[in-house]
């Protein structure tokens, strides 16, 4: 008969949330550059205004191919820091006046802007070309919104929460008509509350939720895949919105615990400390090997 204890060790469950990581919005702007770098009938140097996309990994593989990335407060700033050779928006999209700008100073430009932030560029001077006084829900400080509201100088506020819509002092004039816009890829369900709080004060508004559809497939998939897990592990940039969201998400929705890590190397073993079943997700653009790398190493982690 045996008498004592018994320490097993089980390998890690790891839960592969599908979809996750790279959009096509993403792949596409990193292409764009990638042939830039190639193209040897463009002026140089070639910059990018802002990181082409929010993640290092990324932008390290484009200054190995001669890239240079200029960073600042907002995109007009960064822009200011150059006046020749060859200039790529990044795939946040920019406003009219930082591109009127770059073409002022002579230089090639070439727009990465994703197509679905393009259709949010172009609602939002419709809509006030219709007499709307736009209110666009975004997060302050980020690029996409810096081009939108680029787009009707004016006739737009920005709102990231319910306490901004309180404090919101619009004209009769601009009362009269109102229509929402959002940036693409904030979190589902505080945008819903958002445009909840902006309903209950301007019941006339006219709606638009723009936030794309890779944002909105990667933040349910967490919400539905992660839940029972018992962390989950989100590969992605700290200026990466939508990863962000993601934790966030998580936490709120699947009532999971999440970290977020830009790759392997920030993964803590304590953080997998007597866990069973951990959850992987990446934000839009995060590199796919950054994440498979993490997979691999927690699949071969042997829990306690
Ligand atoms: S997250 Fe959405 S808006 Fe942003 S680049 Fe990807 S597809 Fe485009």
């Amino acid at each position: 008969m045996f008498v004592g204890s018994l320490s097993y060790e089980v390998p890690m469950e790891v839960i592969k949330i599908s979809p996750r990581g790279y959009c096509y919005g993403v792949v596409d702007a990193l292409q764009i550059a990638r042939q830039a770098a190639k193209d040897a009938t463009l002026p140089r140097p070639i910059y990018v205004i802002g990181q082409i996309i929010h993640n290092r990994h990324a932008i390290d593989e484009l200054t190995k191919m001669g890239i240079v990335t200029l960073d600042g407060p907002d995109r007009a700033t960064i822009l200011e820091q150059v006046s020749e050779g060859t200039v790529i928006f990044t795939a946040h999209g920019v406003s009219p006046e930082v591109k009127r700008r770059a073409q002022e100073r002579g230089m090639h430009c070439i727009d990465a802007t994703c197509p679905d932030v393009t259709v949010t560029h172009d609602l939002v001077r419709d809509l006030v070309a219709k007499g709307y006084y736009i209110l666009y829900v975004g997060k302050k400080g980020h690029p996409e919104p810096e081009g939108v509201m680029g787009e009707v100088p004016g006739h737009i506020s920005l709102l990231e929460t319910e306490a901004d819509v309180d404090a919101l002092a619009l004209t009769a004039d601009q009362e009269e008509k109102i229509a929402v816009s959002t940036q693409t890829t904030l979190s589902l369900w505080d945008t819903h509350r958002v445009i909840q709080h902006i309903k209950a004060r301007y019941p006339h508004a006219e709606v638009h939720v723009d936030i794309c559809n890779a944002t909105q497939s990667r933040q349910e998939a967490v919400a539905a895949q992660a839940k029972g897990s018992d962390l989950t592990v989100v590969v992605g940039d700290p200026r990466s919105n939508n990863t962000n969201r993601l934790v966030q998400v998580s936490e709120d929705l699947a009532g999971v615990p999440a970290v977020r890590i830009e790759d392997l190397s920030q993964l803590k073993t304590e953080w997998l400390k007597g866990k069973k079943r951990v959850a992987v997700t990446a934000g839009a653009s995060t590199p796919s090997q950054l994440t498979r790398e993490v997979i691999r190493y927690l699949e071969q982690y042997q829990s306690d």
